[in-house]
């Protein structure tokens, strides 16, 4: 018999079902809100111009070759990825209290980070909200975490932030857990919480003790400005709270495929670092022994060259501003419509994403229409253009009226 024979299909990953779906579509009018990825008002990818230029430097830069990185990464981009998030000021740079270490995506990162706190500190129950990015709990299964639990996030009455019913699940958090928090943009909902908010989530984890975990996929992307969107694990730094903060570079250098995060360490206690980081080390050569070159030096290149830095904003907001006029034209061509229920959340959510509140069966009559989007009624705005809106407007109507 064949040792294989018995091995079953394992069920498939809903965005890329949604991708092959929608590709293989022949209706015309057919659109994939499915994936989190930046579309032009084309509908097309696009490679940001200070990616173009900062490839072409590398690709004439005699001095480069393609020998193994170090374990931990590619320095000069470990450190301007620690720069981006805390801002060159911030005390836990100037004190020397944080390390980065480089990761295959935003996805490696997190799992470094899941390795590391199972292993090596030997956590082993995480929370995660609910509801949360589709790959969170099974990174964190992945790394032997034997209990991964939910604390309240969405609140469907409001279309907002259930903040009372966090703070208190996190409470009764059994000691030595681990609680991952979206630091901006939160996928899928797009609802964030505030400032005030925050200080009430800082006060129960260290309460609880609880070790914070930021996943920080979307820096840029909520109000198009770095250093707003990176309120939160800057604050939870400033207030000495020991930290992992698994940032991607996946959507805001639109460098999907290039596999490129960092996993920011914050000790409180800057002497522990070197063993921290030999760790690490060991924990990175199992997984792959040395993360890839290109995207590091690319994100490195920009981060490190004034005028490449300032474009890159530029380019940033660039996107997140046709993503914020695409959540206003929706909004407004459902209005116009008259659609039933009120549909303003479209507009106040923030980030790539948002949660349209429709139901299972809602989603199915989008999908019979070919408007791809998650079961849970998750959208991603940047696949909305000015040629698609008024039909994905016109289909959601038709959805809510069935
Ligand atoms: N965290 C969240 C919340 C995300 O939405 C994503 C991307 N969809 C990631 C992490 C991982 O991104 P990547 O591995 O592609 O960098």
């Amino acid at each position: 018999a064949c040792v294989f024979s018995d091995v079953q299909s394992a069920p498939p990953i809903e965005v890329f079902l949604l991708n092959r779906l929608c590709a293989e579509s022949k209706d015309p009018n057919k659109v994939n809100l499915g994936v989190g990825a930046y579309r032009t008002d084309e509908g097309k990818p696009w490679v940001l111009p200070v990616v173009v230029a900062a490839e072409l430097q590398m690709a004439n830069d005699k001095t480069l070759n393609h020998e193994y990185l170090p374990v931990a990464g590619l320095p000069d981009f470990r450190t301007a990825a620690l720069r981006v998030l805390f801002g060159s000021e911030h005390k836990v740079i100037t004190e020397n209290k944080v390390e980065g270490f480089q990761g295959l995506g935003g996805t490696g990162a997190l799992r470094l980070a899941a390795e590391f706190l199972k292993k090596i500190l030997n956590y082993d129950i995480v929370y995660v909200s609910s509801p949360t990015w589709g790959n969170h709990k099974g990174i964190f299964k992945a790394a032997g975490f034997s209990q991964i639990k939910e604390y309240r996030y969405w609140d469907a009455d409001t279309r907002g932030l259930n903040c009372a019913g966090m703070c208190e699940d996190l409470m009764a958090a059994p000691p030595k857990s681990v609680v991952i928090l979206h630091a901006v943009a939160h996928n899928p909902t797009g609802v964030d919480a505030t400032k005030e908010e925050w200080a009430q989530i800082l006060h129960v984890c260290r309460e609880r003790e609880l070790f914070v975990l930021f996943d920080i996929a979307y820096q840029g992307f909520a109000t198009g400005n770095l250093d707003e969107d990176a309120w939160a694990p800057r604050y939870f730094a400033d207030q000495d709270m020991d930290l992992f903060v698994a940032q991607s570079f996946s959507k805001n250098f639109g460098l999907y495929n290039e596999r490129i995060g960092n996993l920011a360490v914050v000790s409180k206690d800057a002497s522990k670092l070197p063993e921290i980081r030999s760790q690490m080390e060991i924990t990175i050569r199992v997984m792959w022994s040395n993360p890839p070159n290109h995207g590091a030096r690319i994100v490195a290149t920009v981060l490190n060259n004034k005028a490449y830095y300032e474009d890159w904003k530029g380019q940033i907001r660039t996107m997140s501003d046709r993503i914020m006029k695409m959540r206003h034209e929706l909004t407004d061509n459902l209005k116009k419509l008259g659609t039933p229920g009120n549909w303003d959340h479209i507009v106040k959510q923030i980030g790539m994403f948002s949660y349209t509140g429709l139901s299972a069966k809602q989603v199915e009559y989008m999908l019979s229409k070919n408007v791809f989007m998650l079961g849970s009624g998750r959208i991603s705005i940047a696949g909305l253009t000015p040629k698609n809106v008024a039909y994905v407007a016109k289909c959601m109507d038709e959805a809510v009226r069935a």
